[in-house]
């Protein structure tokens, strides 16, 4: 990531003028506010504002008029047992707004996810960075041979310096195009809003994205998650940590019950009990397809 000076001193002011507030603030949020964290070889995540913490959605849970209870341990319990049972309603009273700087091909995946509020960058409006991802050489893999949807070994040596000098060469040439199209010597040029088509998929756009608690965690459920790749989850893990200093009891919930926990099907449930009393189970007489099977074992052994 490469902030200009100018950017750096702007988070740097944002920082330091405080304001006196009678809302509930998070001390782990306020810590990381403004803050940008590097993603990727020019990607950031930073937050810009939020509202609640864990307090919040017990609040919201109870109805009540004041800040709920004082014992923690009774808002754990309470978090924990809104999670449990898909009581989702008082995490979207917690919102938070995220400034990213992705790659395109990034960002395609991200919008998918609708339940947000976005404001992308105007490349109509405005000319891009010359910035694109290049993978690091630990995440320039092969296709996979087992998953269609996934990556295998890594390339090595003379291969790998073949496909990254492509990835420079490609997106060099794009670039020095575009900003000959934009202008040619002093004359006016084709307009922005044409020129960026012909730019590579891995050139970085930024957005405001604000979503809420709940959404957040389906967000992050799936993108966190090793199904999904590599590039996204980089940026959905810097989230995980940004939202456990923000929300830690709802966070804690939502690792153990979510991300650590696992959806059990009814013959997933009939072939654990008929396993645990001693009968031996196969995909033959469980019921289950080969794939079920596959994940059913994959969890359980
Ligand atoms: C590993 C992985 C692989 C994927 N592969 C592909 C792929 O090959 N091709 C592809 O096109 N997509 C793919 N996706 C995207 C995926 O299908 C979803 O579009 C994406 O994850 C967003 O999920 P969502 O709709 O639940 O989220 P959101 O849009 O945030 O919605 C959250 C929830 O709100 C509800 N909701 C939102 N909008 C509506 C609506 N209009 N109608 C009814 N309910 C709504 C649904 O319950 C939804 O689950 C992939 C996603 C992952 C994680």
């Amino acid at each position: 990531m490469t902030l200009t000076p100018e950017q750096q001193a702007e988070i740097q002011e944002a920082r330091a003028e405080t304001r006196p507030t009678l809302r509930v603030t998070s001390e782990g949020m306020e810590k990381r506010l403004y803050v940008a964290h590097e993603v990727l070889d020019h990607g950031l995540v930073r937050v810009i504002d939020y509202m609640g913490d864990d307090n919040a959605i017990t609040q919201a849970a109870r109805v009540s008029y004041g800040k709920g209870t004082k014992h923690v341990t009774n808002d754990e319990g309470l978090i924990r047992y809104l999670m449990r049972h898909w009581h989702s309603t008082p995490f979207e009273m917690c919102e938070v707004k995220f400034h990213v700087k992705l790659p395109v091909f990034v960002a395609r995946q991200w919008i998918r996810h609708r339940t947000a509020n976005v404001n992308e960058y105007s490349a109509r409006y405005s000319i891009l960075d010359r910035e694109f991802y290049i993978p690091a050489p630990e995440h320039l893999a092969a296709q996979s041979t087992v998953n269609n949807q996934g990556r295998g070994e890594l390339l090595q040596g003379e291969e790998a310096q073949r496909v990254l000098d492509i990835l420079r060469d490609d997106a060099t040439r794009a670039y020095d195009h575009y900003e000959d199209m934009l202008s040619q010597d002093g004359q006016k040029g084709l307009a922005r809003e044409l020129a960026r088509m012909n730019l590579p998929a891995n050139v970085y756009t930024q957005w405001y994205w604000k979503v809420d608690l709940h959404n957040l965690f389906h967000f992050l459920r799936l993108r966190a998650d090793t199904h999904a790749q590599y590039e996204i989850r980089a940026y959905a893990e810097v989230m995980c940590d940004i939202v456990r200093d923000w929300v830690p009891l709802a966070y804690g919930a939502f690792e153990d019950y979510r991300m650590g926990g696992v959806n059990l099907s009814g013959k997933g449930v009939e072939a654990l009990k008929r396993r645990l009393a001693g009968e031996v189970v196969t995909q033959e007489n469980s019921g289950m397809s080969k794939g079920e099977w596959r994940e059913f074992e994959g969890v359980w052994g």
